[in-house]
């Protein structure tokens, strides 16, 4: 009997010890509940609310027509094939498509182009295609169409060629 005393004292008052732990985080517990409420929300209100935006953010690509030298670089790199470019059949002349809606944003149109400036990535977060824009139908025809149209200039060219070589007083 006098062995088991102090064992229990001893519990008993480790017990209480433990006790008053457990109520003392309670306490904390409930009053940074409280405070809480008085607080501002620590997350942003997305899409209510701007995000923050990193400085090296990749946005929609911006074109400069007047520095390209129509290399057709950035269209070879393209992953998704989110650049296209067409040609005119009767002058050859090129023009520059993009789809903001294909785009990854990964730079790499940028990265390759010789031309500094002619491609640019800006911060302007894309958006997202909607049912009304139809990419995979719109884009994908005019992503056929300008391949076509260059097609169409080369066979057009080689025949000018081919008579001119044929008639050289022409
Ligand atoms: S950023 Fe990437 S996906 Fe977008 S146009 Fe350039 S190469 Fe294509
Ligand atoms: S890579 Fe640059 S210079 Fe070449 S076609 Fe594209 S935008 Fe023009």
């Amino acid at each position: 009997m006098q062995v088991y005393l102090p064992l229990s004292v001893l519990m008993i008052r480790a017990c209480h010890a433990l006790q008053d732990k457990f109520q003392i985080e309670i306490m904390k517990t409930f009053f940074t509940t409280i405070g809480n409420l008085f607080k501002k929300p620590a997350t942003i209100p997305f899409p209510a609310a701007a995000t923050y935006k990193p400085d090296d953010y990749r946005g929609l690509i911006v074109f400069d027509e007047s520095l390209c030298i129509w290399c057709r670089r950035c269209e070879t790199v393209c992953p998704p094939g989110a650049i296209v470019f067409s040609q005119n059949i009767t002058d050859g002349k090129q023009t520059y498509h993009y789809s903001p809606y294909v785009c990854i944003y990964c730079q790499e149109c940028v990265r390759t182009c010789p031309k500094q400036g002619c491609l640019i990535q800006s911060a302007e977060p894309g958006h997202p295609a909607t049912k009304e824009h139809d990419v995979n139908n719109v884009w994908n025809k005019l992503f056929a169409d300008s391949l076509e149209s260059r097609v169409v200039y080369a066979a057009e060219k080689k025949k000018q060629q081919a008579a001119a070589k044929a008639n050289p007083q022409s």
